[in-house]
């Protein structure tokens, strides 16, 4: 019998998107469904939502809400797409603004996003077996549904809490455990299970609350259980000990498909990659770096903040840029990094293009025409750009760590095993000897043809790791 399941994100693609959370949420549910489970995916509906989806939406009932002493109105839209029942959270004084994460109301927003989906489901008359929650933003959910929400319609609902980044936690001063928690100030603040470091914790009432807690891939499952990765955390996720489990992100194989991509100059695929050469050509023109086949390009694609490892390419850019290669670098976040890569494309203007924006398109055109790719993170939980370099035949250059250490491996060249180039020391001189050591690869056209090939071929869908998923499910439910 098929499964019922509630997916709730803060953000979903196509609808909202950030990072790699709304990629996942955009694209698990939907193998899932596939698989014959009756899936279904809510977020707030935001003012950013694209208007061609915004206009879309149906209306199917309201309600209010109670958080502690307010009475907030929600609407719940829904929308049909790609056969999968997306909810919308509506609440305009909450979701209706221009920069949502920048907001400084966003312990009430989650709040109340969580508390309203809970009091949705009467409503849509839809029971789950599993609410699966994530990110602090969802923390909430794990513990209202387990102190409050203790009726006839609750009783036996379960919820999976998956860790995408442990960074974000989502922390707020203790005056609203009363006053937007809408709970006994005293059993929760002396219990400890929302309190970290003197501060509310949404992140810890995931883990704490929940039936079942993951994370995006094994390494970083252990990895967070260390000081130096726990982000102070590590203690509360070791006491759960081994029912911490990590299972990878997959892709979606469809979105991102060179063989039938409309967002890349042209498609290609294992059998015929002239088409990969033509993209690299048409990207050299448009982002106006030299035309010539010769220069391999690396590419970047990141938030730029401390996480992504920015700080290595900084030490040693001119050493990088004068090893004969061009660098396309397509990003937004902290100034320092901005003007960074502004300042060098400047100093280089053939070699460098700089991009500080948030363009959907010109990425997949990136990946589809670079040669190499970068990820030189600090820490990266899972990491879905180098699987999306690997679908475009793009060989990746990564830190051997959380998802990335688990997804590429190190080319050999004397067993001829491997995917991509890595480095274990989060050291600038390091990363440089690797490109160094990619670009000698890149020149032995037969080697880089069977890393190319190797990349296209691999499989980082979601089939595995949503088999994952519905394991766990069943063994909550069952
Ligand atoms: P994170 O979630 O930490 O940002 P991931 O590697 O999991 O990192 O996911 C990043 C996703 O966001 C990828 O799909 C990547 O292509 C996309 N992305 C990041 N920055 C940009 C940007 N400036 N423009 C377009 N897409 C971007």
């Amino acid at each position: 019998m098929g499964l019922k399941i509630l997916f709730v994100s803060a953000e979903v693609s196509p609808f909202y998107k950030t990072g790699g959370l709304a990629d996942v949420a955009g694209s698990l549910p939907l193998t899932l469904k596939k698989m014959g489970h009756d899936i279904r995916v809510v977020m707030p509906e935001y003012k950013l939502i694209p208007a061609e989806y915004r206009k879309m939406l149906k209306h199917i009932c309201h309600f209010r809400t109670i958080l502690s002493w307010r009475n907030e109105y929600i609407g719940i839209n829904t929308l049909e797409y790609k056969d999968m029942q997306y909810y919308f959270i509506d609440n305009k004084s909450f979701f209706y603004q221009d920069n949502i994460y920048e907001s400084n109301a966003k312990h009430i927003q989650y709040a109340l996003f969580c508390k309203a989906v809970l009091d949705m489901l009467p409503h849509i008359e839809f029971k789950p077996d599993v609410i699966h929650c994530n990110d602090w933003h969802t923390g909430p959910l794990c513990l209202y549904l387990k102190e409050i929400y203790n009726n006839e319609f609750y009783n036996g609902i379960k919820t999976v809490f998956t860790i995408h980044n442990l960074k974000y936690q989502g922390q707020f001063g203790t005056e609203i455990i009363e006053d937007v928690l809408g709970l006994n100030f005293y059993e929760h603040y002396y219990r400890g299970d929302i309190i970290h470091d003197g501060l509310v914790n949404y992140m810890k009432m995931g883990i704490i609350f929940s039936d079942i807690v993951t994370s995006v891939s094994k390494t970083y499952v252990e990895e967070i259980k260390t000081p130096y990765f726990g982000e102070g955390l590590d203690y509360a996720l070791r006491m759960r000990g081994d029912k911490i489990n990590g299972i990878l992100n997959g892709l979606d194989y469809d979105e991102y498909n060179p063989a039938h991509d409309q967002d890349i100059y042209c498609t290609y695929c294992i059998s015929n990659l002239e088409g990969k050469a033509l993209n690299k050509q048409r990207l050299q023109e448009e982002l106006n770096l030299q035309v010539n086949s010769e220069k391999p390009i690396i590419g970047l694609i990141s938030r730029f903040y401390e996480q992504k490892g920015l700080d290595l390419i900084m030490a040693v850019i001119d050493e990088i840029m004068s090893l004969g290669l061009q660098f396309v670098v397509l990003g937004t976040g902290e100034t320092k990094y901005e003007n960074f890569f502004r300042e060098y494309e400047w100093k280089y203007p053939d070699r460098l293009s700089t991009n500080i924006k948030y363009d959907h398109s010109l990425a997949k055109k990136i990946y589809a025409g670079s040669d190499l790719f970068l990820v030189p993170s600090r820490f990266e939980p899972c990491g879905l750009t180098q699987l999306i370099s690997l679908r475009y035949g793009t060989i990746p250059i990564v830190r051997e760590t959380g998802g990335l250490k688990d997804t590429i491996r190190s080319y050999n060249e004397f067993t001829g095993e491997g995917n991509g180039f890595s480095f274990t020391n989060y050291n600038a001189h390091d990363l440089l000897y690797t490109i160094k050591r990619a670009l000698d690869i890149y020149q032995n056209k037969k080697v880089w043809e069977i890393l190319l090939n190797r990349g296209m071929e691999s499989d980082y869908s979601w089939n595995k790791s949503a088999r994952e998923y519905l394991d766990l499910y069943s063994e909550l439910v069952y």
